[in-house]
């Protein structure tokens, strides 16, 4: 479609021709009240800031006065949405309190504090009728969201649903740059308390509607003192919002599964305390309002089918609504898959609620812009008949206007379809609790000896409100036989290690679990999110779906490396069980008497910490398995020695750990345990996905010095400060942008704490974020490195270290046509005998974003060495397997063409290695650690296409530099929360970085 060469002329067109016409076509039934007063200073502010008319609806265009109730202009100074404002989030605190204290129809509660300390809220607004009967409310919700309370008896929940009043809970500004949403809930928390248009007053005395007004609340306050030094420098660019929250950015609304950060865990304890049908979480990106209610296929495989039904009947409706108002831009189909259960609102969706999100229209602040919008977001659709304007100004104003109007018409269509939805509340509680009989599976067991992987797992588990069992008694298990499939015959790999195997016909055997194993029921009313975490995904390379919106698979069972058993059949349940109340209890146990204290190295999370924690006691890491006292410890076990037993006790309870305390030192070659000083480098570019790595280090009390690449930039002897310098992923930036920075034209981008900006500078400061490493920083790590220092980079940072010749011989292979969207693939142990695999057996699942996977290579450059792989025959005598012989003279055998396995590098012969500089002395090549899987079972979850290119390929790779070691990882080992099962390949590292260099071979050997 060609643009339109004048927009203005554009909007004339529009108008003229009544396509836009907001006031025509209104639903009477949001009309207002004709005898209540209206606030006009307000509204003509209203009217002022909203750019057209057909940008607000006759909900929003005015706001009702009130002798005693204070309007928002109050704590801001003038309207919600005003350019030019942005609240911290203690004014909207303070508004929501002077609510409180003005109307009984507001009351607030504090639901919990970040990670910062600061506080977070939520505030019921209702009728003070109903606020007066909510602890009685609860009582019946409480029943519903747990029919076994009324042993699933419909008729029961037929009287609790008439007698109750449903929960309907906004959340807002999770994300920092997306800044409308707090006023819009400080002014509809207002409208709802004081309009008394007969709508208004319905949905009052008919539900409960609950706000927190500002989810992120550290990275709130960050970015208004971002927008406030934007105000104050106005002719200049202002800083990029680096650090949103205190860990992550964008992704803390990824952070629903593993359940992490504070905000999670206190959003999704007040769902579940105040028993909502609702969450709905608001949101600022695409034009003008998209309510991703109905979304996108695939949907997420675990959902209750009634979901899939309420999620069209609110959205359409609420898409409806809107367009009876005249609202250009509003739409409900597209974009968003609904597969990941990762998104913060989805907390709803898998604890039998109703998950909601808005992406409205925003500008990152509150300033009033003139915004291009791109073709594809302009475009008329099916489902975007009205679609958004090409060319707009756009402000705060109306991004209000849309976010009110809309929830406002929706929560009017949830009121008057209550009792429905809370009935559906408790059928779909109803048929969580019956899952085993009707889809199944009947129970999840964790088939594993007590480890801090499986500690986390249970702990993740418990945050979601998941019941944990134990056997009493031993239970057999059968597996379901699998039919035999046809062999298509494209099988390749031989080695032994791969799961090709499983898929083999075989006749199930049957497993016994012992007495004291964990089980995961699935007849209670949170099974659904237990199965969701704990199954395996599949996303089908020829999906229509083409643009996955997040990862594709995320099975925890796989990537908390603790071996999860789906089990079928009913007769699990029929087994004496104990309810595990507090999972951490059944850790930190010690048994025998003796005073050394062995704990294991099962590939632990919490082993490194343990070092620090205890910084007093003597602690050994032994070199080789031994066995004592009937119990096997494998390499890199801890044996710990004059300790406080309380405080041991304590801090293996703390860890996940258990310990055996034996009698005497074990005969076994062991060194003294290192408390490496660790150097944790940042860039200025983008903190988020090395923030999962800040956000495991502090949670496993492993202790580091944060600095940036600036730091490194001017501190030439990094080696006399620091062991170990981790740098972990930055997020697809190229090594230029890391050594380069950002352009240093323009003006210095500060993040410093300030009166101005009190909330920045407090993670890191510096007063200018674009300059980066710089190859004096690049000099400075080599320098690192060689003097003994260990490295440890993943994903783009590998790259950047192979890049920059800091990791010879190690490539990132070529990617071919492999598709991975976020996948849980296969991967296989190479080297059992590098400390770095410590407590490792052969296979472990890992995540990969990408697919990226590395090559090998015994010379420091990446150039092809023939193969037998690459060998054709030329044509002559015999066969295709036969030497050619050619005539006429003695025969002379070839040399043989080497056949390197995928991870190993390919040997050169004699003459390629005579005088060859690039050649890399044996000491320094590279050593593989772990490789990817292949064939059938090399994908575990999500989407995987193409695999062939990557199989077998190296993955983890500790590379020799000088005296010192670049560890390498394709994937990336420590992400959302969710790879506990990788954690123990850093920690390995970094507990032994002194141990990885290799020896040079003796004189006379080549
Ligand atoms: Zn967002």
């Amino acid at each position: 479609m060609p643009r339109p060469r004048c927009p203005l002329a554009f909007f004339a067109l529009l108008v003229s021709t009544g396509l836009l016409q907001a006031q025509t076509n209104i639903d009477a039934a949001f009309a207002r009240d004709p005898k209540q007063p209206v606030d006009q200073s307000y509204t003509d502010h209203i009217k002022q800031y909203t750019t057209q008319p057909y940008f607000n609806s006759p909900l929003t265009d005015y706001l009702p006065a009130s002798n005693t109730v204070p309007t928002p202009a109050k704590v801001l100074g003038d309207v919600s949405g005003a350019p030019g404002i942005l609240p911290y989030a203690e004014d909207v605190y303070a508004y929501f309190r002077l609510l409180e204290k003005s109307t009984p129809r507001v009351k607030v509660y504090s639901i919990g504090h970040t990670e910062e300390g600061r506080e977070m809220i939520a505030a019921a607004v209702a009728d003070e009728s109903l606020l007066a009967k909510m602890s009685e409310n609860d009582t019946r919700l409480a029943k519903l969201a747990d029919p076994r309370t009324i042993s699933l008896d419909d008729a029961k929940a037929k009287e609790l649903v008439n007698a109750s009043f449903p929960i309907y809970y906004i959340t807002g500004t999770i994300h920092s740059p997306e800044t409308g949403a707090p006023t819009a809930l400080m002014e509809l928390a207002y409208r709802l308390a004081v309009d008394d248009s007969p709508y208004i007053q319905y949905i009052r005395t008919h539900m409960v509607v609950l706000i927190t007004p500002v989810v992120e609340v550290d990275g709130r306050d960050r970015m208004v003192d971002i927008y406030k030094w934007h105000l104050a420098h106005p002719k200049e660019q202002w800083p990029r919002l680096v650090y949103w929250g205190h860990y992550v950015a964008h992704d803390n609304n990824r952070d629903a599964m593993a359940m992490t950060l504070d905000l999670t865990r206190n959003v999704l304890d007040t769902y579940l305390k105040f028993h909502a049908q609702v969450l709905h979480d608001l949101h600022e990106s695409v034009p003008f309002l998209y309510d991703n209610t109905v979304g996108d296929g695939p949907y997420n495989a675990w959902v209750d089918p009634l979901l899939n039904g309420e999620w069209a009947m609110l959205g359409w409706n609420n898409v409806q609504q809107m367009t009876a108002f005249g609202m250009p831009g509003v739409f409900t189909h597209g974009d968003f898959d609904t597969w990941s259960p990762g998104y913060l609102m989805f907390l709803a969706a898998m604890h039998n609620g109703i998950s909601r999100l808005y992406e409205t229209f925003g500008n990152g602040g509150a300033d009033t812009e003139k915004r291009i919008l791109d073709p594809d977001e302009y475009a008329r659709t099916w489902y975007k008949p009205n679609p958004p304007l090409p060319v707009v100004t756009w402000s705060q104003r109306n991004n209000n206007n849309y976010e009110e109007t809309a929830l406002l018409s929706t929560l009017s269509f949830f009121a008057q379809n209550g009792q429905q939805f809370l009935l559906n509340y408790y059928t779909k509680a109803k048929r969580s609790v019956e899952k085993p009989e009707s889809s199944g599976p009947a129970a999840y067991v964790l088939d594993e000896p007590a480890s801090s992987r499986e500690a986390e797992l249970l702990r993740t588990l418990a945050l979601q409100h998941v019941e944990i069992s134990k056997l009493s008694a031993p239970f057999t298990y059968t597996p379901p036989a699998k039919p035999a499939k046809a062999d298509k015959g494209d099988e390749k790999s031989d080695d032994k290690t791969d799961k090709d195997k499983a898929d083999k016909p075989e006749s199930p055997k049957p497993q016994t679990f012992a007495a004291g194993t964990y089980v995961i029921r699935m007849d209670q009313p949170y099974s659904r999110i237990a199965d969701a975490l704990l199954d395996r995904q599949y996303w089908a390379p020829d999906d229509p779906q083409k643009h996955p919106y997040d990862d594709t698979g995320w099975s925890f069972g796989d990537l908390f490396h603790v071996k999860t058993v789906r089990v079928t059949d009913p007769a699990i349940l029929k087994v004496k069980m104990e309810t595990v109340s507090d999972p951490n209890a059944d850790f930190g146990k010690v048994s025998g008497s003796g005073g050394v204290y062995a704990v294991n190295n099962s590939s632990e999370v919490s082993l490194l910490g343990l070092r620090y924690t205890l910084k007093d006691a003597t602690i050994s890491v032994v070199d080789k398995a031994f066995d004592a006292d009937s119990h096997h410890f494998e390499a890199g076990s801890l044996l710990i020695q004059n300790v406080d037993a309380a405080k041991l006790k304590d801090a293996l309870g703390g860890a996940g750990l258990g310990a055996v305390s034996l009698g005497a030192m074990p005969s076994v070659a062991a060194h003294p345990a290192a408390a490496p000083r660790i150097a944790f480098m940042h860039t200025w570019i983008a903190t988020q996905t090395e923030g999962w790595w800040r956000e495991a280090f502090d949670r496993m009390h492993v202790p580091y010095d944060y600095i940036s690449t600036q730091t490194v930039a001017v501190t030439p002897d990094l080696r006399s400060k620091y062991d170990v310098i981790v740098f972990a992923p930055v997020g697809r930036a190229s090594t230029q942008q890391v050594v380069n920075g950002m352009p240093m034209w323009g003006n210095p981008l500060p993040w410093q704490k300030t009166d101005l900006t009190p909330n920045l500078g407090r993670i890191d400061s510096t007063p200018d974020m674009r300059p980066g490493l710089t190859y004096a920083g690049v000099d400075h790590l080599r320098d690192f490195v060689t003097k003994g220092g260990l490295l440890i980079t993943s994903e783009d940072s590998a790259q950047f270290a192979i890049e920059l010749g800091l990791a010879p011989g190690v490539f990132v292979a070529p990617k071919g046509s492999v598709r991975v969207v976020g996948s849980v693939l296969n991967s296989v142990v190479v080297d059992k005998s590098s400390p770095i695999a410590n407590g490792y057996d052969k296979e472990l699942g890992v995540y990969s974003a990408e697919g990226m996977a590395f090559t090998v290579s015994n010379t420091s450059v990446n150039r092809h060495i023939e193969t037998q792989k690459d060998f054709k025959r030329p044509t002559g005598r015999g066969g295709p397997a036969d030497d050619d012989i050619p005539e006429d003279r003695p025969y002379v055998a070839a040399e043989p063409l080497p056949s390197p396995k995928p991870w190993e590098p390919t040997p050169l012969n004699e003459e390629e290695a005579r005088n060859n500089v690039y050649l890399i002395p044996e000491q320094y090549r590279p050593d593989v650690i772990l490789r990817f899987g292949s064939g059938k079972g090399f994908l575990l979850s999500g989407l995987l296409d193409g695999g062939s290119a990557i199989e077998e390929k190296p993955i983890v790779v500790d590379a020799h530099l000088g005296q010192g070691n670049v560890l390498l990882f394709a994937t990336n080992p420590v992400y959302r929360g969710e790879t506990l099962g990788s954690y123990a390949l850093v920690f390995n590292a970094i507990q032994n970085f002194d141990r990885l260099s290799k020896a040079s071979p003796a004189a006379g050997t080549k």
